[in-house]
């Protein structure tokens, strides 16, 4: 995508203190408290709930009252070893019975929809032949796919995630996306009306990051993602949250230079990002030149990328990378001239704990991203 200066300057996040004024009740706060404690420790009593939380033990059993009768726990009856005192009941997510439903509008010729249960698994799929549909025609098939997953499915669908291209601000309005031809729509507002539902809308790119954090690698808070698959994007995850930028726009790296004298890119200038490390223009390059120069150009695209990346890894002391890109070709010299780009620009003592992940073109981590975007929405879980 590029975006013209004009259009990211009408853009603005509105500053934390304000986000921060919006009055949480305290009987939500105190349900995200206990579901958030729950899915990230797995079955509890409702007393260690109650020293987890520091609430009162007859508030915390009321709430688990509540979250039984929605369906949103289980109660897994009393701890069979308890030997101290009164014996107390487990209770523990309901993750099979409870799902988000997601929408994937990325791609421009198909929707893809999907149910996925607590656990990040893909219960359920489906998909919608859109031919480019833009405007209006993108919510109403959103809607259309909303609706035909939840009337599939006996799960309690929780909230749905709508990953969209393009700059998506924190209210679920969708600022640009020339792909889907949307200018300033509040998406979350308009597929929430037609479903009844609480909707959350975010950017595929974050979204695809999100599914990494959550679903396939947990082991650091802070995540560096960047695909060469339909241009060149990054996303940066610092504590487990999401780095949006002051216009929404972080991570929208695909048309810095990077090469002043490189080829000419579609947005005007010249040795864009996109342009000589992104995997259409390097496949193209590959398919012109002969076989024995495909690695040596491979290397060469992939150095340029760990030269861009290194600065930023610096800055933010980040040590995960993740890389996503086509089958075929992330692995070997691309993802090497990468690692070695990044380590060779970095202190050694920073270098040595560099790690790099590649993903080669997976579709799903979109939809678990967004599956985690809702499941952070509900349950109030980071
Ligand atoms: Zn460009």
């Amino acid at each position: 995508m590029s975006l013209t200066s004009a259009e990211l300057r009408a853009v603005r996040r509105t500053p934390s203190p304000l986000r921060a004024a919006v009055a949480q009740d305290t009987r939500s706060h105190n349900l995200s408290l206990i579901l958030g404690l729950l899915y990230a420790s797995g079955p509890m009593t409702r007393p260690q709930l109650a020293a987890a939380t520091k609430l009162s033990q007859p508030t915390v059993t009321a709430l688990v009252a509540d979250l039984l009768d929605e369906g949103m726990l289980h109660d897994l009856g009393v701890v069979a070893e308890a030997r101290v005192g009164k014996p107390a009941a487990r209770v523990e997510i309901n993750v099979d019975g409870n799902a988000a439903a997601v929408v994937d509008l990325s791609s421009g010729q198909v929707f893809t929809g999907a149910l996925v249960n607590l656990r990040g698994e893909i219960i359920a799929r489906t998909s919608l032949e859109v031919h480019g549909a833009t405007g209006d025609d993108v919510i109403e098939l959103a809607v259309r796919t909303v609706n035909e997953l939840v009337a599939s499915t006996s799960a309690r669908v929780i909230g749905v995630g709508v990953a969209s291209p393009g700059l998506v601000d924190d209210a679920g309005n969708i600022r640009v996306s020339d792909r889907l031809g949307l200018r300033d729509v509040d998406v979350a507002h308009a597929v929430s009306a037609a479903t009844g539902l609480d909707v959350v809308v975010g950017n595929d790119v974050n979204w695809m990051a999100l599914g990494i954090r959550r679903f396939r690698d947990r082991t650091t808070g802070d995540l560096l993602a960047v695909t060469i698959e339909n241009g060149v994007g990054g996303a940066v995850i610092l504590d487990s949250d999401l780095v949006p930028g002051e216009q929404f726009a972080a991570g929208e790296i695909g048309h810095v230079i990077v090469d002043p004298c490189g080829e000419e890119c579609v947005c005007g200038r010249r040795g864009c990002l996109e342009q000589v490390t992104g995997a259409s223009h390097l496949l193209r390059r590959i398919e012109s030149h002969p076989a024995d120069e495909r690695d040596a150009l491979v290397s060469s695209a992939g150095k340029a990328l760990g030269g861009f990346l290194a600065p930023v890894v610096s800055m933010l002391n980040l040590t995960d990378v993740a890389l996503l890109g086509p089958a075929g070709l992330m692995h070997g010299p691309y993802a090497d001239a990468v690692v070695e780009a990044i380590s060779e620009r970095l202190l050694p003592a920073h270098a040595a704990s560099i790690r790099v992940t590649v993903y080669e073109q997976d579709p799903d981590l979109v939809i678990q991203g967004a599956a985690s975007a809702v499941i952070q929405a509900q349950l109030g879980v980071r």
